[in-house]
């Protein structure tokens, strides 16, 4: 099936042309690990998912890279400013490598609850510095570099035609209305590539270098952990949207020179998760993360459907009101699909599955449309001319292409139905007819709470009651 991807850097949605036939590599800028992951990192990490499932779905075979930010980059894009994760390890009373240790561990508890596909690699930035410096040289062959003294290796945009072309950003007003943070800078865009440890106080991470003792700056390390397990030319590059204008501009800038161009053929971007007052972000006032949801008592897969209910070029607005109608809406899918469980019909009819098959994937193939192929599949379900057995097979690719584990909540919910009631729960639901029959509903009630604190939902039937154990 043909896909199509928007590419930020034609402003188009594009036909998607693998380097390599069937197969494709991409990269994607992962987290900074000095704090959790919120709800918004998580949801630009679910879009590369989807992103490696679609192609899955259409044969190819995929090695994506995600890189953890573990060396502490300045906080702001001006490269000035604190050090993330000597802050957070002053924060918890940590060495800087076991903040890292620790959040990394925990961002991958997280994946794993959203059923993500781990990265094939997940590199670290501290385990690639030689590389860096090696970067850093042979741009300095090049004269893209120079240095501020006291300071560090800066590059120099001058010097690269095209920069800006990521952004569609018009350098000369950019360089003309600007106020030069850093002001020996020569260009306002200019940005570090290694910087030089202070004179007065000794990092935990630094390491040493042909131009003295310090640390990469942060772009740097896209570029050459790409180069080293996609190659130097690769499909696609994403990352979240605020990365168009200065992180992945910088990672052309200091690429396309050493490896020729187009460095990266589509580029894909991922919207923010807001709320309210803004974007969600490590300093908005609401932090929360998927396992803080699961401590609240939700299936991480309801956050993962009201992710997959908004297109990825769309900013989703976080509440809870939305992700309980999300996790109701997951939840009558799930009952359905444990309702075919309960009653398979029929072989899996070939003809009938490949064409549902097709009607779900290609909106997806087509720029990521899961909210489409999500309403494909509700028509799936109530499609009386499709049977059961079809439905399931079906729904065991949606599983695949969408990650929402159906099958397996269908399965447990099956499961904890036919687990009958012990006898004493029935008789009490037996009571409890009985008294909503004759109106007595202050006992009818009261019966239905001990039912319930004993484990047991109960709930009323065309032919009486039905006792499902709770999960
Ligand atoms: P960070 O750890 O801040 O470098 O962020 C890791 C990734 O999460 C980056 O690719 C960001 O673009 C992305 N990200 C941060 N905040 C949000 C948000 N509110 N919504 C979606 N993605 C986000
Ligand atoms: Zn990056």
């Amino acid at each position: 099936m043909q896909i199509r991807l928007y590419n930020t850097m034609t402003r188009k949605v594009e036909d998607f042309k693998p380097i390599t036939p069937n197969h494709v590599g991409f990269y994607s800028c992962g987290p900074t690990v000095y704090w959790d992951q919120h709800l918004g990192n998580m949801r630009t990490f679910l879009n590369n998912d989807i992103l490696k499932r679609m192609f899955l779905a259409n044969g190819y075979t995929v090695n994506h890279v995600m890189n953890f930010t573990d060396v502490g980059h300045l906080t702001s894009d001006e490269d000035t400013g604190d050090d993330k994760m000597e802050k957070g390890a002053a924060r918890e009373n940590m060495t800087v490598w076991e903040i890292a240790e620790k959040y990394i561990k925990n961002c991958l508890a997280d994946m794993d609850l959203l059923n993500l596909i781990r990265p094939t690699h997940m590199p670290r930035a501290t385990d690639n510095i030689k590389e860096q410096i090696e970067w850093i040289q042979k741009l300095e062959k090049l004269g893209y570099t120079y240095e501020i003294p006291g300071d560090g290796i800066y590059y120099d945009t001058s010097k690269f035609a095209e920069y800006g072309n990521l952004g569609g950003q018009n350098l000369a007003e950019l360089r003309a209305g600007a106020r030069i943070e850093n002001n020996q800078k020569r260009n306002i865009t200019d940005f570090a590539l290694w910087k030089f440890s202070p004179k007065d106080a000794q990092r935990q991470m630094e390491w040493d270098s042909p131009w003295g003792v310090g640390f990469p700056g942060w772009h740097l390390e896209c570029s050459t952990m790409s180069s080293k397990y996609l190659g130097e030319h690769f499909d696609i590059h994403t990352g979240g949207q605020e990365h168009i204008k200065v992180h992945h501009t910088n990672e052309i800038a200091q690429s396309e020179p050493i490896v020729g161009k187009p460095w990266v053929r589509y580029w894909v971007h991922w919207a923010w998760l807001m709320l309210r007052e803004g974007k969600m972000s490590k300093s908005s006032g609401s932090f929360w993360t998927v396992r803080g949801l699961v401590e609240k008592g939700y299936d991480p897969m309801a956050y993962r459907y009201l992710i997959l209910l908004g297109h990825y070029r769309q900013p989703i607005e976080f509440s809870f009101e939305a992700l309980d109608a999300a996790a109701t809406g997951y939840k009558n899918l799930v009952r359905k699909v444990a309702d075919l469980m309960n009653d398979k019909t029929g072989g899996i009819d070939e003809d009938i599955y490949h064409q549902w098959h097709d009607k779900i994937l290609a909106p997806v193939s087509d720029n990521l449309k899961t909210a489409e192929s999500l309403v494909v599949v509700q028509e799936l379900l109530k499609d009386k001319n499709v049977n059961n057995s079809t439905k399931l097979a079906l729904i065991e690719f949606v599983d695949e292409l969408l990650g929402l584990q159906f099958m397996d909540r269908a399965t447990k919910l099956h499961e904890l139905e036919s687990i009958a009631a012990p006898e004493e729960i029935q008789e009490m639901a037996q009571k409890r007819m009985e008294a909503k029959k004759s109106r007595d509903f202050a006992t009818a009630d009261n019966l239905r709470n001990q039912i319930d604190a004993a484990g047991w939902t109960v709930m009323d039937t065309p032919d009486g009651f039905k006792l499902v154990k709770k999960q």
